[in-house]
């Protein structure tokens, strides 16, 4: 594998595609064993979630919903900080089994959200499914229940991440040369 320039910046291979494949596969494998007969909704996070689900979902061998939603950001006025809510979640989740699939979690903040987002909605239950976390930026006590893969700190595009929009299609993911 070679160096990319993304935009204005060279990134150099850090993980190569069969290996997230593989850690994809061991993940659908354990939502397959866990939520057999309970017919979850999986809410892909957009946009950095795309090749991630369909990769996870293209392993995922019980009945079950996808839905894609995206955050929106709102500067709050009374609050410190942005808030971020879930968009375009048009089917209700009450009563069902969720599981949340995001690229990356890196302070924990954007997750955080997307939980107290859901948490008035009724689901039977909520579970967090991510490709990547960097547990040494990690603030946040979350339950990460399907986790694909920890990575240490520094920034990485590819397999749907991007860099100022650019780089999502790559099909490796590479990390940023300082
Ligand atoms: P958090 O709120 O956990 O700090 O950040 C989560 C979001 O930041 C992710 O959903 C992702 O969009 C973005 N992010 C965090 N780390 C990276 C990274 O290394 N590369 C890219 N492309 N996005 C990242
Ligand atoms: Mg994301």
């Amino acid at each position: 594998m070679e160096k990319v320039t993304v935009k204005d910046r060279e990134f150099t291979p850090f993980i190569r595609e069969d290996e997230i494949l593989r850690q994809v596969c061991r993940v659908a494998g354990e939502i397959n064993r866990d939520y057999d007969g309970k017919d979850p909704i999986f809410l892909c996070i957009l946009n950095g979630s795309f090749m991630f689900a369909a990769d996870l979902l293209r392993n995922i061998t019980i009945p079950c919903n996808v839905s894609f939603v995206k955050l929106a950001s709102y500067e709050g006025t009374d609050t410190t900080g942005k808030v971020k809510e879930v968009m375009g979640l048009n089917e209700s989740i009450e009563g069902r089994h969720v599981i949340i699939v995001e690229d990356i979690v890196d302070t924990g903040f954007t997750m955080r959200d997307i939980l107290n987002s859901l948490s008035s909605k009724g689901a039977a239950s909520v579970a967090v499914c991510t490709m990547l976390c960097k547990p040494e930026k990690l603030q946040v006590d979350i339950n990460l229940k399907y986790l694909a893969m920890n990575i240490p700190n520094g920034f990485i595009v590819g397999y749907g991440l991007d860099y100022d929009g650019y780089g999502r299609n790559l099909r490796d993911i590479y990390r940023i040369v300082k």
